[in-house]
């Protein structure tokens, strides 16, 4: 019986698979006529996917196989694989087609207008669309029943295991550390970073970030990357799983380190164990816990001194005529300048949760109706100045600079990004506690044993466990910020020359 359920399992795998192929040749190579066509065969075979989903068959399987499923050590891959299909089965069920189409022709609808919007800074434009996506969240929310937050069922859906009340106090918690370390280093001199500025050979930019990313452990026998305007990680199953950079000639850190950070998503997908490929268990636990990996590649790995050691003699042999006079040093603290701006995905790795936990706040609010959309703006403008001290001089640079709220909802769509930054210094430390000589393999260019236990502890594991089993065996403790703000005192004051007590302060 449960072989019936793999198969269908494997099908709506496939379906979903078949929807990522349509979804990503759109954002690569589509000619742009091909859109409205596009659109409706995406639709299609998600709507399919979906609907094999919630099969009243696939629930009276899944019935039927409570008994053997309650006969099974209870971390046995078919025991989970039965709760977790049971779990995600129940949760599709409760949210009705019909919302689920309103839901994907209103956020398409708005997204098409955001796109229009944002470039002519027209936010009256994106009123209406906004206050649909929140009642569309609003709705979601209610269709789960019992919750102490409205916000509950949207972070539960995401980051499975965490609420409004634990995202809100983790936040809170690392801002009280945040600020007082981010105006300790913006006291200081500014960072020069004028090695990053030049031009550099887009297919060499390329070729370079790539190269790391495959010496990190990205299989390429099993993924590519290719160019698209927002860079993405995308599975078509587990043996193809691509990424996307973008290219600035003038820039050399954009497509390097987009290409790190999809690559982390990427082995992530590509690590998990054979036998969970094709089912519900065959991805990563949450979206916390996938963009810890994006992180701990791009920035715990790739922005640190370590790595550099070996990659940057490379970079300058590449680019002898713009990087051949800098130094490592130099280098290295260009590509961790520390500057308060307005753009979050912009914005380097000590001020980027600040941006995050801004916006958390102002969604939550927003889904509460504490705060009125029209009123948006300005609350956008009043807490950059309270938190960052600068105020965004239009909308375009202000609440509409990023596409969540437009495209996909209220109320979860930041959280997992600084969940994801906490998690990757924790899980980096847990490695490194195993493994002490990790930075001087990195030294030499080498990165088999991180990425051996990474695998072993997380990747493997795909779904399998929740997200707080995965971080606490693979931790020995609970999600918490301890390792994270370590690591960015440690790092930041010794780059910056904080003295201790400056770096410590509260
Ligand atoms: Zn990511």
């Amino acid at each position: 019986m449960l072989n019936e359920v793999r198969v269908r399992l494997q099908e709506i795998s496939d379906l979903s698979g078949a929807a990522a192929v349509l979804n990503w040749d759109q954002a690569t190579h589509m000619p742009s006529g091909g859109a409205a066509s596009r659109a409706r065969q995406y639709a299609r075979v998600s709507r399919i996917a979906h609907e094999r989903m919630m099969r009243p068959a696939l629930g009276r399987l899944l019935d039927a196989l409570v008994p053997y499923g309650e006969s099974l050590p209870p971390d046995s891959d078919d025991a989970r694989l039965i709760a977790v299909t049971r779990r995600e089965f129940e949760r599709v069920r409760k949210v009705p087609p019909r919302h689920v189409q309103r839901a994907n022709a209103i956020g398409a609808a708005s997204y098409h207008a955001w796109t229009k919007a944002r470039p002519a800074n027209d936010f009256a434009a994106m009123r209406p669309y906004l206050e649909h996506m929140i009642d569309l969240s609003r709705e979601y929310a209610s269709f789960f029943g019992h919750y102490s937050h409205i916000a509950d069922p949207l972070i539960d859906d995401v980051d499975e295991g965490m609420t409004y009340a634990s995202v809100r106090a983790l936040l809170a918690d690392l801002r009280s550390e945040l600020v007082p370390l981010v105006r300790a280093v913006c006291e200081q001199p500014v960072v020069d970073t004028s090695c990053l500025q030049g031009q550099f050979a887009p297919e060499a930019q390329v070729e370079f970030g790539l190269s790391i990313a495959c010496a990190f452990g990205y299989d390429l026998t099993r993924g590519r990357l290719d160019r698209s305007p927002h860079p993405f990680c995308t599975k078509f199953s587990r043996d193809d799983v691509r990424i996307t950079t973008r290219v600035r000639a003038d820039e050399l850190t954009y497509a390097l380190f987009s290409t790190l950070h999809e690559a982390g998503h990427a082995m992530y997908e590509q690590g998990v164990a054979p036998a969970l490929a094709g089912t519900p268990l065959g991805q990563g636990a949450s979206m916390g816990v996938h963009e810890s990996q994006s992180r701990l590649w791009e920035n715990v790995v790739g922005r640190s001194r370590d790595a550099w050691e070996h990659y940057f003699p490379k970079l300058q042999r590449v680019f002898p005529d713009q990087l051949g006079n800098a130094s490592l040093q130099r280098f290295y603290c260009a590509i961790n300048k520390v500057e308060k701006t307005l753009i979050r995905t912009e914005a380097d790795e000590l001020t980027y949760n600040l941006h995050i936990i801004l916006r958390f706040d102002l969604e939550t609010e927003l889904l509460e109706g504490r705060l009125a959309v029209k009123d948006l703006p300005e609350a956008w403008r009043a807490r950059y100045q309270r938190d960052l001290a600068i105020a965004p001089p239009d909308d375009r640079d202000g609440c509409l600079q990023d596409v969540h709220w437009y495209g996909s909802g209220v109320g979860a769509a930041f959280p997992s990004y600084t969940i994801g930054n906490v998690l990757s210094a924790q899980f980096y430390a847990a490695a490194l506690r195993a493994h002490p000589d990790i930075p001087q393999d990195m030294r030499a260019g080498e990165f088999v044993t991180l990425h051996g236990w990474l695998s072993d502890n997380l990747y493997r594991h795909g779904r399998k466990f929740t997200p707080a089993e995965v971080v606490q065996r693979a931790t020995g403790e609970p999600i918490t910020i301890k390792h994270y703000v370590n690591y960015l005192r440690k790092k930041y004051g010794e780059l910056y020359g904080l003295r201790p007590a400056a770096a410590f302060a509260q």
